[in-house]
């Protein structure tokens, strides 16, 4: 068994350690106030190549591995939830399912721009009555002649105010018994009748965008089908086990966050005369706060390895989702309170954190759906 990363993995992390420390933590404050989407990050992104890590060369993309890319998202999600979730949403949800499923033509019209950084995606699944039922999707796509028409409103999708694709979930059967056959769908979002709503005022995770898409009587080439007509919902199910890994690694780099923060305050913050880390009820809460994370670390690569081996990895994806999430949210609050007062000030950051945290326990399967997934694994 090796624990060890590789040279290049190394170098990697090292230069996403840096780009998240120089380029984006300084204006994390600042996103978070006026919730408004990092653009200009994303270019710089674009530009090293991060966009298309595990995307093949031949396609604009770097040719590497799911770890690889794990490591990158960790690192721009210690600085920047928001920026961390449009970027994995671009990637794991967005453009792999074209990557996974797209035709020869489709990568080369879709990925291509994708992976080499120029564009964004996103991914269409959330209805008002299909969340955590994915199944319970009632946008429509009718074939006419030549052309789909799809009808109906995703709500809550990351990035879709700048993407230039929406992998988007559609009935394309449905039977008088009630059941219904999805799939899945291209829509580039300058297509007529493809509108995307303001952003949503959140929570946390405030400068991800995150809006409605609505579509009137969008018509799509039916070249624009994506894999098999309705399979749909089995290519979802696959792309949203993997895209887990990237939740989980944007709760990593977050609980390293909420630790380096919480250990920083606690050595020189002193009270009844010396620093509050010589109290063990303080030094107790860091080195929880710290297993936990070297836990949820070791959860993520071992997903992400898994991934890479083609072995089996659902249930240890849900593992790490699952562990990862809870203990970004543990982790913060832990932070929080070591920072006392000073933790409830805005300039902080903590209380950020705290804010940012709660989507990862939501987006891309609840914690529930989570221990539901596991319960599956273990045959129940
Ligand atoms: C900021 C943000 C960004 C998002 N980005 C995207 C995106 O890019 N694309 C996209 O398609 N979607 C996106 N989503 C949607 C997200 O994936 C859903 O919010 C999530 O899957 C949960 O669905 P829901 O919110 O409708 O909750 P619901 O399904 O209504 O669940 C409500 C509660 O009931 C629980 N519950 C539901 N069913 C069960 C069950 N069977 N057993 C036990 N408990 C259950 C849930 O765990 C939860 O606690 C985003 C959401 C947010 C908030």
């Amino acid at each position: 068994m090796n624990f060890e990363l590789t040279a290049e993995q190394l170098r990697i992390q090292q230069e996403a350690r840096e780009f998240a420390d120089q380029v984006i933590a300084p204006r994390s404050i600042e996103m978070d106030e006026t919730a408004k989407f990092p653009l200009d990050i994303f270019k710089q992104i674009g530009e090293k190549g991060w966009l298309g890590i595990p995307f093949a060369k031949e396609y604009g993309g770097m040719g590497s591995d799911t770890l690889t890319y794990s490591i990158v998202a960790e690192e721009i999600g210690r600085a920047s939830v928001s920026v961390g979730l449009s970027y994995v949403a671009s990637i794991s949800i967005g453009a792999s399912p074209i990557a996974m499923y797209g035709t020869e033509e489709q990568k080369q019209r879709y990925l291509v721009p994708l992976a080499q950084g120029k564009e964004l995606a996103s991914f269409g699944l959330t209805e008002e009555n299909a969340g955590s039922d994915a199944g319970g999707v009632e946008t429509t796509a009718i074939l006419d002649g030549d052309e789909y028409i799809l009808n109906g409103v995703k709500r809550w999708i990351t990035n879709s105010n700048y993407a230039s694709v929406i992998t988007v979930a559609a009935v394309t059967e449905q039977h008088a018994n009630g059941r219904k056959r999805i799939s899945s769908f291209i829509v580039p979002t300058n297509t007529p009748g493809v509108s995307v709503t303001s952003p949503y005022k959140k929570m946390g995770a405030r400068a991800s965008d995150t809006g409605e898409v609505v579509m009137k009587n969008v018509r799509i080439p039916k070249e624009n089908l994506l894999g098999r007509a309705n399979f749909g919902m089995k290519q979802f199910l696959t792309i949203l086990n993997g895209g887990r890994i990237s939740i989980a690694a944007i709760s990593v780099g977050l609980a390293q966050a909420a630790l380096d923060k919480a250990l920083a305050h606690a050595k020189q913050r002193k009270q009844f005369g010396r620093p509050i880390s010589d109290f063990q009820a303080v030094q107790f809460k860091l080195a929880d706060m710290s297993m936990e994370l070297e836990l949820a670390r070791n959860m993520l690569y071992k997903a992400a390895w898994l991934k890479d081996q083609g072995k089996p990895y659902i249930k240890e994806c849900a593992y790490a989702k699952l562990f990862a999430s809870e203990t970004s949210f543990r982790s913060s609050n832990q932070a929080l309170q070591i920072l006392g007062g000073t933790g409830y000030m805005q300039e902080a950051e903590v209380e950020r954190y705290l804010r940012d945290a709660k989507i990862l326990e939501i987006g891309e399967g609840t914690s529930e759906i989570q221990r539901l997934v596991i319960a599956r694994q273990l045959g129940c």
